[in-house]
């Protein structure tokens, strides 16, 4: 797809520097006081040329992982898989990346200068052409023919103010479409995330997909189970909890992913009557709870998600004898281990699922017993909201969601010390690493570099 670019002046386009972000302005302009090119890429430009206020501002430019690290005092160099300098603000992490080519087989194994003639991995794709690792350093415009949709591989270049695009993005994003950079079956070999990610644009832009790449989903949609789980866990949090769930779960089910990311689900609930369309609206309840400005956990999605097959699954062990709560806990062991082998759940998201399926059974029954016990447990809240969500869906509930909103007037909570259970545990603060003394082995002075990380 290549071709000219197209370069869009100022005043032809919509990107006022007064919706950048404070800190991605000043990095980019540093960059380009010292002689480096510096441009916004990705989603970024795609949402301000929509009017849309952007996630995250990403910076494109020529200087290396190395020389953003000496430039810039806040910078953190991360991922072995895309090497990135990750500038931490108060408030805010401003990703700056050094443009990349896709690599050819003559790359895959090069020698790394910086590292004393140590063989690195720049590029590797694994026997089903799946990208593994892809760090070959190259032009602008090489960068952005190595990104996903041609909506996602605008530049704003602050040299001049002026929009760049390499491929058709500008048509593109007037047209709403979602279209491949290049052929869509090898984009989507090389990497089958690019498919949830083609959903998810789908469904929180209102765009289309391109015809070809469409059929190329529903075509290659069974290999997303190439993806570590870990990686997929990730995806999954972008597709459903940033407002969209309601939408990407439709689309995620008539491309064939759903079955992918989720074998069984939504067989389940289609069997049972009304239940598809019960999900369904409790997705929209999370979506709502999103759009009002609130957070949503995993836990409380997986329990929307997964909630009533797995009561359903603990009251069939429960009449076979097996003590309620027993019952419950022991399906969702089961669950979370099956799930976990596509989509990894942490252990303590796990453990915050089975809490909120727990306290529901007692929030429920009416009048609750102990009701100041069970406010305060940590999952009180969680499980509250998860009642909320599901209000539309499951009528038994709104007799036990006015009985607690009377009781929560008359006694209310005291501010929770409790971080929701998918938010990472607060890292420890690092001791600094004492310099080398002079005279050490190189073997231990080597320990302190960056390389390997
Ligand atoms: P969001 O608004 O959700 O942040 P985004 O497009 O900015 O959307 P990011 O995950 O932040 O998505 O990625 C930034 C950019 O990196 C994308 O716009 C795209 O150009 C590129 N990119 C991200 N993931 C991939 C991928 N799997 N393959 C190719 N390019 C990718
Ligand atoms: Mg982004």
């Amino acid at each position: 797809m290549r071709m000219e670019p197209r370069i869009v002046p100022r005043k032809e386009h919509r990107i006022s520097r007064k919706h950048v972000s404070p800190n991605a302005l000043r990095t980019l302009y540093r960059l380009h006081s010292r002689g480096f090119i510096a441009y916004l890429v990705g989603g970024c430009v795609r949402d301000l040329l929509l009017g849309r206020t952007p996630k995250d501002f990403d910076i494109g430019t020529n200087a290396t992982p190395g020389q953003i690290k000496r430039l810039f005092h806040n910078c953190r160099l991360v991922g072995r898989r895309f090497r990135l300098a990750h500038l931490r603000f108060q408030d805010e992490i401003v990703e700056v990346s050094t443009f990349r080519r896709s690599a050819d087989p003559s790359d895959a194994v090069e020698v790394d200068e910086a590292n004393q003639g140590r063989r690195h991995v720049r590029h590797m794709k694994d026997e089903n052409g799946m990208v593994l690792a892809d760090n070959i350093f190259g032009t602008p415009e090489e960068d952005a023919l190595r990104r996903d949709f041609t909506i996602n591989a605008l530049a704003y270049n602050i040299a001049d103010a002026s929009v760049v695009d390499y491929c058709t993005g500008l048509t593109d994003l007037k047209d709403r479409l979602i279209r491949s950079i290049g052929d869509p079956q090898v984009r989507f070999t090389e990497d089958p995330v690019r498919m949830l990610r083609a959903v998810r644009f789908a469904a929180s832009h209102g765009f289309d997909i391109e015809r070809t790449a469409w059929e190329c989903i529903r075509q290659l949609c069974s290999t997303i189970s190439r993806v570590s789980p870990s990686r997929l866990y990730e995806e999954v949090q972008k597709l459903f909890l940033l407002g969209f769930a309601c939408p990407t779960f439709a689309l995620l089910e008539k491309s064939g992913l759903l079955v992918s990311l989720f074998p069984d689900l939504a067989g389940w609930a289609r069997e049972r009557d009304g239940c598809f369309e019960a999900l369904e609206r409790h997705l929209a309840g999370i979506d709502e709870l999103v759009r009002s400005g609130q957070r949503a956990s995993v836990a409380l999605l997986l329990a929307a998600l997964f909630g009533p097959r797995l009561e359903e699954a603990a009251m069939a062990r429960h009449r076979e004898g097996i003590p309620r709560r027993q019952a419950l806990d022991e399906t969702c062991a089961g669950f979370l281990k099956e799930i976990s082998r596509g989509v990894q759940i942490p252990g303590r998201v796990g453990a915050r699922l089975n809490a909120i399926l727990a306290l529901k059974t007692s929030l429920c029954r009416m009048p609750p017993r102990r009701p100041a016990t069970l406010a305060g447990r940590p999952e009180f809240a969680e499980t509250v909201m998860h009642l909320k969500t599901a209000a539309g869906t499951e009528g038994e509930h709104q007799a036990a969601l006015t009985w607690w909103k009377a009781f929560l007037l008359e006694n209310p909570p005291a501010e929770s010390a409790e971080a929701p259970a998918d938010e990472a545990p607060r890292k420890k603060r690092r001791r600094r690493r004492k310099k080398p003394r002079r005279g050490r082995s190189s073997v231990v002075r080597e320990e302190g570099t960056a390389h390997g990380q």
